[in-house]
């Protein structure tokens, strides 16, 4: 691979602490403007991250969120309280993240059920797939069923976890036994089809953790068939291969388009942001400028004919896509759609500025569209 071009500015904050990924600590800055935009924090909708003790929650908070590098997690205490975090990084992407200590008793009376479910938006279950899941599983549907009372509107996903350590076969195995117990005990608790868990395979060792959340967070997003039609439309005009709309901070992809996302091609364009910032922050020359801004842009020439090629959207957005070479000739045409695709956006985000209260319910979303 060689890079072919790459506008740099400068390091936000002056430190820098990890090779592979945006500093420890980094952000956009400015981020009550953010949360003023949706009515104030407490109304933003909320990911539960739940499961039992040691099953990963603090660990895939902090590698999608803090950039803690995966090594770095053995040393993390284990959650014994709630931790409630704001993830205010895009303007698409404005929730908490509650991690919840496994042992706590959502049975015992004292404990706020509506309060905790009722504004919830996505809960996620994690499962240790490398432990004996039995014990998991049943508190999975306690937890589904009680949440499933207060909320109706929750979207219910499990993340069967650490599967980094299994063969393949085991992996399949693992999913398919969880998803047929989870789905059985439903059945008999009469919530089949009333209440359908997505079932994700995760592992902060690799990106998949970065695709599960995606998936979980794209299910949040109002304006998802509005952006995906966007994208369509870039795709098609353009003639490119694939186009991902990324929030550079957490690299979750917010939207993407309707062609099938292939995950190597969605390694490649996480490592692409992590090169662009990585080379801004080390090379940028002035110091005070951001690290990502109106000016970023990349193109990456990869051996086998395909170009990779990042545009700034917005400040928490970026568009990275994969072009041909001999479509990529056509540059004025991609500039000037790409253009087209950029304002769009924008009216999206002053649409919903204008219009949107909280994030509160997000059964309307899905009413509205
Ligand atoms: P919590 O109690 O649910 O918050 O669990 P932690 O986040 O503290 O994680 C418990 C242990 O699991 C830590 O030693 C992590 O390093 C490890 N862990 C977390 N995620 C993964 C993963 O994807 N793969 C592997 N192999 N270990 C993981």
């Amino acid at each position: 691979r060689s890079i072919v071009t790459m506008s740099l500015n400068g390091d936000p904050s002056g430190s820098y602490h990890e090779v592979d990924s945006f500093p420890e600590g980094y952000n956009y800055g400015d981020e009550d403007e953010v949360i003023g935009a949706v009515g104030g924090v407490e109304n933003k909708p909320r990911i539960l991250l739940m499961g039992l003790r040691r099953s990963g929650k603090s660990s895939i908070q902090k590698v999608v969120f803090h950039k803690l590098s995966p090594n770095e997690t053995l040393f993390l205490e284990s959650t014994s309280k709630v931790v409630k975090d704001d993830i205010n990084n895009s303007s698409f992407v404005q929730f908490q993240v509650w991690d919840f200590p496994g042992q706590i008793d959502f049975f015992d009376p004292t404990f706020d059920s509506e309060q905790i479910f009722g504004s919830c938006g996505s809960l996620i279950f994690v499962i240790d797939a490398q432990d004996d899941y039995r014990q998991a599983l049943i508190r999975l549907h306690q937890t589904l069923t009680k949440a499933f009372q207060v909320n109706q509107n929750i979207k219910f996903e499990v993340f069967i976890h650490k599967v980094d350590g299994l063969s393949d076969d085991r992996k399949w195995e693992a999913q398919r036994d969880i998803q047929t117990k989870a789905t059985c005990d439903l059945a008999d608790a009469g919530l089949d089809g009333l209440l359908r868990p997505s079932f994700y395979l995760t592992s902060i060792y690799d990106h998949s953790i970065f695709e599960a959340f995606s998936r979980v967070v794209q299910k949040l997003i109002p304006q998802l068939p509005t952006l995906e039609n966007l994208l369509n439309i870039l795709v098609s005009n353009c003639g490119l291969e694939k186009a991902f709309l990324f929030d550079v901070v957490s690299k979750i992809y917010i939207a993407t388009d309707s062609s099938p996302v292939d995950m190597l091609s969605y390694e490649l364009c996480c490592d692409m942001i992590d090169v662009v910032i990585d080379v801004s922050c080390i090379y940028g020359d002035d110091v005070e400028a951001c690290a990502y801004d109106q000016q970023s842009a990349s193109i990456i020439k990869l051996s086998n004919g395909v170009i990779l090629y990042l545009r700034e959207v917005n400040r928490f957005l970026a568009l990275v896509c994969l072009i041909r070479e001999e479509v990529f000739e056509r540059q004025g045409l991609i500039e000037y759609n790409f253009h087209c695709f950029r304002e769009s956006i924008q009216q999206v985000f002053e649409v919903r500025r204008k219009t949107q209260g909280p994030l509160t319910s997000l059964g309307s979303y899905s009413d509205d569209n």
